[in-house]
């Protein structure tokens, strides 16, 4: 049997972390100066100031993560993300530190959309009367948000999207409808697995005034915005009408869940869902 005799080799000297740190000994850059003109002394002192809480959490470090399926990957992210949230409430971070600490981190959230895409739509998207409704939920996460604008066959070209809002006055509700294939919602983050509403982009349709009954004829309005729950919030379970799920593997962003998303005549009630265009 071969001996193993890797134990008694020792690297060669000088080893290329002293050869840098011997040239970066010799340079006349004011390193310190120098970060704070790019970075701002406020920021340093908060990297300084968060550093040491996240480096000490046993959670958040990489050193065994590649080794972990995809699936653990983004129970991994749920977990990290929960901790995260836990860390800002215990230390009272702001917005700002808190952001900091995710960049810090450096994995994306399966929460991700739901404090970005999903959030700013809402503010800049919905009426005051909609951002009453929904944004207390949101911040309390009573809502766990995504955003799906993208479809299978259509992403740069928005006018394109084929999802189908039809308004029905009778029963004041939208028709959530997915024509062919292409319509399917895919790639949308926070989705696949996480997301218990999402902000949808579809085609809104309403019945032209003077049209007949029998079929009814529509107005095309163009892509808006509609804010549709997609989970039951108790057991997690797709709504009637509604098959969504994880598309599955990809280059990077193992712990988010990004997702397809395909309605088959869902009516969601029109109180809260619409937001301006
Ligand atoms: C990791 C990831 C996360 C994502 N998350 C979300 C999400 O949360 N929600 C969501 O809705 N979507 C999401 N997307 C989808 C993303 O927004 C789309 O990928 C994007 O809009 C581009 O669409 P596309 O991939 O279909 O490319 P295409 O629109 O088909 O574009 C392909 C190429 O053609 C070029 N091109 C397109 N149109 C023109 C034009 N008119 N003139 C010149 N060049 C053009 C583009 O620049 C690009 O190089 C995500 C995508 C990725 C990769």
């Amino acid at each position: 049997m071969q001996t193993d005799f890797t134990s008694e080799l020792k690297p060669a000297r000088p080893g290329g972390s002293v050869l840098i740190e011997q040239e970066r000994a010799r340079s006349s850059i004011p390193v310190d100066a120098l970060s704070e003109f790019i970075l701002g002394k406020q920021w340093l002192q908060m990297q300084r100031n968060l550093l040491p809480l996240l480096i000490s959490q046993k959670l958040l470090s990489k050193r065994t993560q590649m080794n972990l399926s995809r699936p653990d990957r983004y129970l991994l992210g749920l977990a990290r993300a929960k901790l995260l949230r836990r860390m800002a409430d215990q230390y009272r971070w702001s917005d700002e530190e808190y952001e900091m600490a995710k960049y810090l981190v450096d994995d994306v959230s399966p929460y991700t959309l739901h404090t970005t895409m999903f959030r700013q739509t809402l503010r800049e998207q919905a009426s005051d009367e909609q951002q009453q409704y929904w944004l207390p939920k949101h911040g309390r996460w009573e809502v766990i948000g995504a955003y799906a604008q993208t479809e299978m066959g259509h992403g740069s070209n928005v006018r394109g999207i084929e999802t189908e809002a039809r308004w029905d006055p009778a029963t004041k509700s939208f028709n959530l409808h997915s024509p062919t294939l292409t319509a399917s919602k895919w790639w949308n983050g926070s989705l696949g697995r996480t997301a218990t509403h999402a902000i949808v982009v579809a085609q809104l349709l309403i019945p032209k005034k003077t049209a007949a009954k029998d079929p009814v004829e529509y107005d095309r309005l163009g892509p808006h915005h509609f804010v549709v729950q997609v989970r039951d919030k108790v057991t997690h379970q797709p709504l009637d009408g509604i098959v969504v799920g994880d598309i599955g593997p990809k280059y990077g962003y193992a712990p988010m869940d990004n997702a397809f998303m395909l309605f088959k005549h869902h009516r969601q009630a029109h109180y809260t869902s619409a937001t301006s265009p």
